[in-house]
């Protein structure tokens, strides 16, 4: 995957949360409040991709706040919050 600048990314608001994205010949649209973009990397991973970036530098809002929960501290803490049982090789039982 190629790495994309932010800063050549031109964001221009709709309303209602939506924003239409334009980089070079490419236009996206995103929906903050949904969480969804039309690049499809924030829908499949989660993660926000570089045009919600872009969006929140418009919207002003933290991009902490469009991460899925899963990957949060406290989703973490809970995932290894038990015990794991060590698996001895099978070639010892
Ligand atoms: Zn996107």
């Amino acid at each position: 995957m190629r790495c994309k600048e932010v800063s050549k990314i031109q964001v221009f608001y709709a309303g209602d949360n939506h924003y239409e994205m334009r980089e070079g010949s490419r236009t996206h649209t995103l929906m903050l409040d949904k969480t969804t973009c039309d690049c499809k990397v924030w829908d499949k991973s989660s993660i926000p991709c570089v045009y919600s970036i872009a969006a929140t530098q418009v919207d002003r809002s933290e991009i902490e706040n469009y991460v899925h929960w899963y990957y949060s501290k406290e989703a973490w803490a809970r995932a290894y919050a038990g015990i794991i049982y060590p698996i001895s090789d099978s070639r010892f039982c």
